[in-house]
Formats: C-alpha cells, structure tokens, sequence
C-alpha cells in the first residue's frame, strides 16, 4: 500500500515491523492482519499509550492490538463504555437529565447526573433496561477533535452548562474529542470500544445512587452520582458481589453492635465509646503488645496529651499539619481561685493542640539528662492517645477515627545502628503478626522523592541499610520509587486478610530531621555531641483500626485468647444451677472468661443466643453432667456435641485462654 502519503514503520508485540502509510488507524491494522481480529480488536496500545482503533498513528510506533482477552484494556473500555451507555440510557428515559462527567473507578464507574427528582430503586431497573437495549443495539461508537467554541456552541444550544463549564477547566493546547454512541455524544478523552454491542450484556450492574457536590464542592449544585460495577464475565461479576456480601456480612460495625463491643455518638465523632466486651478484647490485646514490647527490649513511657503550641512549631506540625490538629485554647488567668469571667485576659491565652502524634513528647524524654552512646539504641515505647480531626466523610466505625491509641514507638540509634534496628523490627512485627493470625505480609519500601532534604551519601547509605535489613530477615519488598518523607526512606507493611483485602499496619521510618529541629544528642565515643537518628515504627497502627481489621477478618469469632466471652455455662434444667456455678468459678481460676446461663430457658434457645453473640464454647450441665462431673461441649461453629470431664476441659480452655506469646 503505497498511496504517496510518508511511510511509517509499526513494530509488533514478536519484533516484526511492518510499514504503514502515516495516518493509518489501528482499525487498518487490525484489519491487515485478518477479518476476525478487525472484529474482535477492542483497542491498541502505541507506544505503550491506550489508543481507540479509530485514531490515526503518524509516526513510527510499537503497536499491539487488544481484544477482550487483554484484561487491563478490556476492564477500562467496559467500564468507561458503559459510563456512556448509561447517561444515554439515562437522557433517553428523562431527557431533561444534564450530564455532567463519569469516570471509572475500582471495580466500575460511576457517572454524576443532574435531575430534580431523586432516582428510586426502580429507576435503576430501568435504566438497565434500556442500557441492555443499546448494547444488543450495537451501535457504532465514533470519534471527532472538535475546536473549542464549535464545543461551547453546540453544549450550549443543547443546555448541558456542565460541559460548557468543563470545557473552560480543559489546558488550551489539549485538543477537544467527542464520541458517539450510537447518536448520543459527549466530550471524552477516549478510548472506547468499537460499538455498544461489544459491551458483555451479563457481567455488569448497576449499585446504587448517592449525592456528590459538582467539582467536589460543598457550595455548588447538589447531584445525583450512579455507582455500577462492571467485569470482563458474568462470573467474575458474581464472585465480586459475593465478595461484597462476604464483606458486608463481616462488616466490624454490624458486628460491634451485635456483639455489643462499643458505639459511637453525634457527640463525640470519630471517638469511641467502648462497652465493657469491646474494652476486653482492647485490653486484651494491649496487654499481648506491652508483654511483646517489652521482650524485644523497648522501655514504655508515657506523655502529654495537651501540649502547647510551641513545641508543636518547633516539630513543624504547626506549619504543616495544624489543619488535622484538635487546638485547645486556654485562659490562664482563670489559674487558681480567680474564676471571674471579667477578669479574663487575652494576654495569657495559653494555646495548645492535643498531640496528634506522639514523636515530638518521645524527643523530650530523650532531651532530659545526658546521653552518651552507650545509651544507644534506646527504644522508647507508649500507648500514645492521639487526636486528628479527620474530615468527617473520611470516618469509618472504628476504623479511620478522630481518637485513637497507637502502639507507637521510637528507637534513638546511631547511623551505625539503623540496619539491625531495622531487621530486628520486622522479625517482632512477624512474630506479631503470625501470633495474630496474619501469617502473610508485604513489605513496601517508599524511596527518595523529588524534594527532599539530606545529601546523596546519606540516602544512599539509609536505603543501603533498609535495604540489607529486609534482605538479613529473609523477606521481599516492593519497591514505592520517591514515596519516602523529604528526611528519610519507610517501610509500610501490609497484612492480607482472609477475603483477600490488604490493610496498612506496620511502618517503620527513618527521621534524621526530627532530632535536628527539637536538638537532640547524645556524647559519642569521640567526646563530641552527635545527632542521633530516630526510627518511628508501629507494627498495628492503632488498636482501634487493628481491632476492627481482626473482628472483620474473624468475621467476630476472634480467636479464643481474645475472645471477650469465652465460655457460658449453661444449664439443662435448674438442678445444675449449683454445679453451673462450680464450673465457672473452677474456670474462672484457671484465667478463663466464663459465665453462667441459669436462666429458665430451652437449652436450645440458650445455645442459639450465645452463638449469634459469637461465644465459643457452650457448656451445657443437666443432671448426667452433675451426676458424672462432665459438661455436654458445643463449639461455635459446630453442630454436634462431644462429652468432656470437667478436668480434660478446664485444662484445654485455660491453654486455649493462654495468649500464643506465653504458650
Ligand atoms: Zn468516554
Ligand atoms: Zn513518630
């Protein structure tokens, strides 16, 4: 084909190159290559860039053609296909619906409409309805770089100002691309596929509605978003709304209430009101980490809550972070008896922040009396209360709260001393982990950004340390290229729970800049006063996020040691009440959490009550069991019952009630 245009060369994903004349589409190529992948073809990657089949290549270029067997493509063209099938669908049935933008997310799409009515439940079976419609429709789907007030023109005759508006907001010197579906049209980057039909009519659904503030903004017009999910097969769509029920089902606030754990209330957002269960499993598994912390050498401290604001501008946190900061003001005069309101005076206004971090309190510690290198490494432990005023969308249960509890720690080493501190973390936080039930994890090591402080040899030699440690410990890292802090590299570590979700828990960071703000230093083997680098590290985060990360992962039958309520002892008939009494109190001895169940019910009923509250073990006591000093064992989870003398039982539940740690 030489039709006196310039030639261009397109190199295939084998490493055969063929020529082209410029301006040849992907479509073109496809269509060289055969019949069937000129239809299959769903779009092209040039130049590693996502390219629709319809646009014109002008240059030499690597080529590959995609098909629905491409998952990457193929999930973002069914997605962002879709996003336009619907708001189609959408201005079919209302066309007096504006549009405004739907972009792909996680999972699906979502597109942000603006209509006066809110849409019902119905209204979304019918806009699937008609969506279905166009995609067995199999419209063709095409392309046009319009100029910009052609654009303006034409949204404005068709009344969508959010699109005239969007056009302003577009950089002057991006072309402007529009894209039918069929008729329908609106303003797109692309790609998107050849026609509607070659959307799967089976492996998409729409969600759900939800208002959102166009542009994100609180002061502009309310809309109405519509969330659908969308995959390559309708089984892929099954086993992600399975996944969604699973997760539903584990959901940590359902639970916490079911299990009666703690709640949470208007006033007091993002912080925790935890009831006497909750507070035991918290308790708990605080206990498990200051045991854990303290075999692996760490000192607990403990520090201030309301801290004026001049340490906080001395850390830095009052520049960057006071926006996330819970600031306290305080009218000294009201010191002592003088609580007159007249004589209040604004010269002696104390201000302070409650700490939202407890970095800045460890390096006050560390700041009192002399230290010398043999003090090195000092590792200074707390159970620090934080507060961060999150922004209130953010909040989850008792997962992104206000208030929460780190097991935070700081470890005060020399340079020298950065490598085995490393290593000898993430040996603990493994430990810590397994004990835990989390037997996977990943390691993520976030690198030198852009801007940053510190010289190329320090860096080199902190990223060579961390580096060596992961490698000392037997472990694997992915690599975040320029994530680091300006001052220093991290370690983020991620646990896998049982439906596949990962969660952020541990870090471990290295801060040379820190010590330096707040003047921190200890008298080295030379005689002279050195810097000492401070390594901030958390193996669960917080103990609220954690707890709920093990109620979910548990689905609430958390293992037996954490486990609020152990056992109930119930009886059969009120003969067993004495006896009832014995075994709780024998079990109670052996560190066991047990209570009685006397109550005049079934033991049936009594059974099933105890299950839903996720008690795992029953103990049912009629006149055999008196008679023979056993107990009839139910396990949670378990159908049948298994006999037990009261010894054989009291000696496996106090194991069981053992923490792993002093197993
Ligand atoms: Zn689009
Ligand atoms: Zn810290």
């Amino acid at each position: 084909m030489h039709d006196g245009r310039p030639q261009i060369s397109l190199t295939f994903p084998d490493g055969n190159a063929r020529s082209f004349p410029s301006g040849v589409t992907p479509a073109d190529v496809a269509a060289e290559i055969s019949t069937s992948l000129r239809k299959k073809a769903i779009s092209a990657h040039v130049d590693g860039r996502h390219w629709d089949l319809q646009w014109p290549i002008e240059a030499d270029a690597a080529i590959a053609i995609n098909t629905m067997k491409d998952e990457a493509p193929a999930l973002e063209l069914i997605r962002h296909d879709l996003a336009h099938i619907m708001a189609r669908a959408v201005q079919e049935i209302w066309p007096d619906v504006n549009v405004t933008i739907g972009p792909v997310i996680d999972n699906g799409w979502y597109y942000d409409f603006d209509r006066a009515e809110p849409f019902t439940p119905e209204d979304l079976g019918a806009i699937e309805k008609k969506m279905k419609e166009i995609i067995n429709k199999r419209d063709v789907v095409s392309t046009e770089v319009w100029d910009r007030a052609r654009a303006v023109k034409h949204y404005e005759d068709n009344g969508e100002p959010y699109k005239v508006e969007l056009i302003g907001s577009i950089p002057g010197d991006e072309p402007l691309r529009m894209y039918w579906h069929g008729d329908w049209q609106d303003l797109c980057r692309g790609p998107h596929l050849q026609h509607t039909g070659q959307v799967p009519g089976d492996s998409w659904k729409l969600m759900s509605v939800a208002g959102a503030y166009w542009r994100g903004d609180s002061s502009r017009q309310m809309l109405q978003r519509i969330y659908g999910v969308a995959f390559q097969s309708r089984d892929d769509l099954k086993k992600y709304l399975n996944f969604l029920e699973e997760a539903e089902r584990r959901d940590h606030r359902k639970l916490g209430r079911e299990m009666d754990l703690f709640h949470m209330q208007e006033e007091a957002p993002g912080q925790v009101f935890w009831h006497p269960d909750g507070w035991t499993i918290y308790t708990a598994l605080q206990d498990y980490m200051r045991r854990k912390q303290r075999a692996g050498g760490y000192r607990e401290i403990n520090t201030p809550q309301v801290v004026d604001r001049k340490l906080w501008e001395a850390s830095g946190h009052w520049d960057k972070y006071q926006h996330h900061m819970f600031v306290v003001e305080v009218d000294e005069s009201r010191d002592g008896e003088n609580d007159d309101a007249a004589v209040r005076n604004k010269a002696q206004t104390r201000i302070n922040a409650l700490k939202p971090m407890n970095c800045p309190c460890h390096v006050q510690v560390f700041n009192q009396g002399l230290k010398s290198y043999r003090d090195l490494p000092l590792r200074l432990a707390e159970f620090g209360s934080c507060a961060r005023f999150e922004p209130s969308g953010a909040l989850h249960g008792i997962m992104r709260v206000r208030g929460f509890t780190q097991d935070d720690a700081h470890i005060f080493c020399t340079e020298e001393q950065i490598q085995e501190e490393c290593a000898r973390f993430i040996d603990f936080l493994a430990g810590v982990y397994r004990e835990l039930g989390f037997p996977e994890f990943e390691i993520r090591f976030a690198t030198r950004p852009e801007k940053r402080v510190g010289s190329d040899e320090s860096w080199d030699y902190v990223e060579g340390a961390l580096e060596k440690a992961i490698e000392a410990v037997g472990r694997d890292y992915t690599l975040e290229p320029g994530d680091g802090a300006f001052y220093g590299p991290k370690l983020d570590f991620y646990l896998t729970d049982a439906i596949g979700r990962v969660w952020q828990c541990g870090t471990f960071q290295v801060d040379p800049n820190l010590p330096e703000r707040l003047g921190a230093t200890y008298i080295a083997a030379d005689g002279e006063k050195h810097r000492p680098y401070m390594l901030h590290r958390a193996a669960l985060g917080s103990f609220e996020r954690f707890i709920g990360i093990l109620i979910e992962n548990w689905e609430g039958k958390l293992p037996f040691w954490l486990a609020p309520r152990q056992v109930v002892v119930a009886s059969i008939t009120s003969e067993a009440d004495d006896y009832v009494h014995e075994v709780v109190a024998r079990l109670g001895a052996a560190g066991v959490r047990a209570e009685a169940d006397i109550r005049n019910e079934k033991i049936n009923y009594k059974v099933r009550e105890h299950s839903l509250g996720k008690v795992p073990v029953i103990l049912a006591c009629g006149a055999r069991e008196v008679e023979e000093r056993s107990v009839s064992v139910r396990r949670l989870g378990q159908k049948q019952t298994t006999a037990a003398t009261l010894d054989e039982i009291t000696a496996e539940l106090e194991r069981a009630a053992t923490p792993p740690d002093l197993l």
